[in-house]
């Protein structure tokens, strides 16, 4: 039944959730793969920082050392998060905020090694971010907003990409 299979609601569902990152492995899960320049490891179908299990796997002549999806993306400036701080208040308290988006990146490696900082370009008053995933965007958009408040808008499209702007 071709014809009807298209139009049943479980079958549009499936097609959004499958939708995939073009840098996951494209094979199945393979679950003897490091990555030899973070050091995050491929394990029970997801990457985890793990640097026992990173060094245990490392000396096992099968497991493959590759650059992990994040790695990959930075490589290539590949980005799905921008993020653009601006204002006067951003000025003042530059080094504070820099700080605080570095820790905000830290806390979303602990969830999801993948979700990086690309670049951060300090341009006076304004300062661009680039990240790897579309979630840790939306994560330093919400805790600027949270830890100084001012003005936050979250832009989602539909390919993956989220674009943050936070201005005081
Ligand atoms: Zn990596």
């Amino acid at each position: 039944m071709k014809g009807t299979k298209k139009y049943s609601p479980k079958t549009t569902k499936k097609a959004i959730d499958t939708y995939k990152d073009p840098y996951l492995p494209k094979q199945g899960p393979h679950d003897m793969a490091v990555c030899k320049k973070c050091h995050t490891v491929y394990h029970n179908k997801r990457w985890a920082i793990n640097e026992v299990l990173y060094q245990k796997k490392k000396e096992n002549k099968k497991t493959l050392l590759i650059l992990c999806p994040a790695c990959q993306k930075i490589r290539d400036r590949y980005a799905e998060g921008f993020v653009i701080l601006k204002g006067d208040y951003l000025k003042e308290h530059k080094k504070d905020i820099l700080n605080l988006i570095k820790n905000e990146e830290e806390r979303a490696m602990g969830y999801n090694p993948l979700e990086r900082i690309i670049e951060i370009k300090d341009k006076g008053s304004i300062v661009d971010i680039t990240t790897t995933h579309e979630k840790l965007a939306q994560r330093i958009g919400r805790k600027m907003h949270k830890a100084c408040q001012g003005d936050l808008k979250i832009k989602m499209t539909q390919d993956r990409v989220t674009r943050v702007v936070w201005e005081r």
